[in-house]
C-alpha cells in the first residue's frame, strides 16, 4: 500500500477527529465536477444545514463554505470583515487569539491588542477602560473556546459591550461551533469562523464563516485577498457555483456529519455527550492525583487541560497511551512541557474513555 501503515487510534487531539463509520463511508462518494448541478445540491444543503445548528434565518445570516483549515476560515472572516481604516480591538488569551492578532497584521488592519495571561479570564472592565481610551475601534475580534488552555470564554458581557459601543463582533468558533451555546441574535454576531472536523465531526479540509449578510455588503472594506474573500464566495453560492474548486468529498462527508449531528438532537445533545465524556476523564484523572489546569466550570466541554503528573514527561504519557490506543495533545508555547490535553470530540465512547483513565492509572503506578 503506498500510504504510511497507520494503526486505528482514537483521536482526543483537538481536531481532526475519530470518524463514525457513516462519515468516513460518505468520502468515497461519486466523483463530482464542482460546476455540476449535483454539487451546487451538496453545497446549497451543507450551507442551509449549518444556518440552522443555531436556528438563523438565512435572509439575515449566510454560510459561506470554503476549502481549507479553520485558519482559513479565521481569515477570511478577518481579511474579508475587517475595518476599512477604524480600529480592531483582539482579545488575545492563548494560541488563537495571538493567531488572530497576526492576520490582522498582515493584512494591514490597525489593531489594539487586550493581551491577558494565557488561560486568564477576560477582566470586563479592563475591556471597557480600553474601548474608552481607543475611541477608533470598531470591531472587536476573539475566540469563543481558546483551545490552548480549553478556557471557554465568556461571550456575553464582551457582546453587551459591543452592543453598548456599535461594535462589530468577530468570533474564531473554531473549537465551539456545534458544541457550545452561540446566541448570534442575542449577541448580534456579524461574523463566526469555524470548520467541520471539530465539533461537526467531519473531515479537515472544509472550514466556514457564518456572516451577517449586512457585514458582508460594506463596500468601504476594500478586498484584501482572492482567495479568502467572503463576498465573492457568498455571492457565487448564493447563484449555486464557486469561485474555486472545492474539495468535493470533504464536503460529501460534512453533508453526512451534519445530517449525524441533525438526527442526534443537535448541539445541545452535542453538549451534553461531550460534557458527560468530560466529567468522566476529569475525575477519573482528578481520583489519580492529576489536577486541571483551569478551575472548574472554566472549560469548555470540548477540551480539558491537566497538569502533567510529577516525574512523567508528556513524551512518556503521550507514548504510553498511543500504545493503549489513544492519541492526546501536547501544551503549546509555555505550557509546552507542563500540560498536556485531552478532548472529547468524535466518536468516542464513555467505555473508551474508563479505558483511557485505566491506561493512565497503569503507567502511574
Ligand atoms: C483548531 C483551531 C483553529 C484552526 O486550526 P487549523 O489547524 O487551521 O484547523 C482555529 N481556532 C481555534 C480556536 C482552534 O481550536
Amino acid at each position: 500500500m503506498n500510504r504510511p501503515d497507520v494503526r486505528p487510534l482514537l483521536l482526543l487531539n483537538p481536531g481532526p477527529v475519530t470518524l463514525s463509520a457513516r462519515v468516513r463511508a460518505a468520502l468515497g462518494g461519486p466523483d463530482l465536477c464542482h460546476r455540476e448541478p449535483e454539487f451546487a445540491e451538496l453545497q446549497r444543503a451543507i450551507r442551509e444545514r449549518l444556518l440552522q445548528v443555531y436556528g438563523l434565518d438565512p435572509q439575515r445570516y449566510a454560510a459561506i463554505l470554503m476549502t481549507g483549515s479553520g485558519t482559513s476560515a479565521m481569515e477570511a472572516m478577518i481579511a474579508s470583515l475587517g475595518p476599512a481604516t477604524s480600529k480592531m480591538l483582539i482579545i488575545e488569551n492563548g494560541v488563537y487569539g495571538e493567531r488572530l492578532a497576526r492576520i490582522a497584521a498582515i493584512h494591514g488592519i490597525p489593531s489594539v491588542p487586550m493581551t491577558l495571561k494565557w488561560g486568564e479570564a477576560i477582566d470586563n472592565a479592563r475591556l471597557r477602560a480600553l474601548l474608552d481610551e481607543h475611541q477608533g475601534v470598531s470591531h472587536l475580534a476573539m475566540v469563543h473556546h481558546e483551545t490552548t488552555t480549553g478556557r471557554l470564554n465568556a461571550i456575553e458581557p464582551v457582546a453587551r459591550l459591543c452592543g453598548e459601543r456599535r461594535v462589530t463582533l468577530l468570533l474564531d468558533a473554531v473549537s465551539s461551533f456545534g458544541a457550545e451555546e452561540l446566541d448570534f441574535h442575542g449577541w448580534d454576531i456579524a461574523g463566526c469562523a469555524a470548520t467541520a472536523n471539530k465539533c461537526l465531526h467531519g473531515v479537515p479540509g472544509a472550514s466556514f464563516v457564518i456572516a451577517r449578510r449586512d457585514a458582508l455588503d460594506d463596500d468601504d472594506i476594500p478586498q484584501r485577498t482572492l482567495y479568502l474573500d467572503l463576498a465573492t464566495y457568498c455571492r457565487e453560492q448564493d447563484k449555486g457555483g464557486t469561485p474555486f474548486t472545492q474539495s468535493v468529498q470533504t464536503f460529501y462527508a460534512l453533508a453526512e456529519a451534519l445530517a449525524e449531528f441533525q438526527e442526534h438532537g443537535g448541539w445541545h445533545a452535542r453538549h451534553r455527550r461531550y460534557r458527560a465524556l468530560a466529567e468522566q476523564v476529569r475525575s477519573g484523572l482528578i481520583a489519580l492525583g492529576i489536577r486541571p489546569l483551569l478551575p472548574e466550570g472554566a472549560s469548555s466541554v470540548v477540551l480539558n487541560s491537566y497538569h502533567l503528573p510529577a516525574n512523567v514527561t508528556y513524551e512518556r504519557l503521550h507514548g504510553h497511551l498511543k500504545t493503549h490506543g489513544f492519541v492526546i495533545y501536547s501544551g503549546q508555547g509555555i505550557y509546552g512541557k507542563s500540560i498536556f490535553r485531552i478532548s472529547t470530540m468524535g466518536e468516542i465512547t464513555g467505555a473508551d474513555m474508563q479505558r483511557l483513565v485505566a491506561a493512565v492509572g497503569e503507567l502511574l503506578r
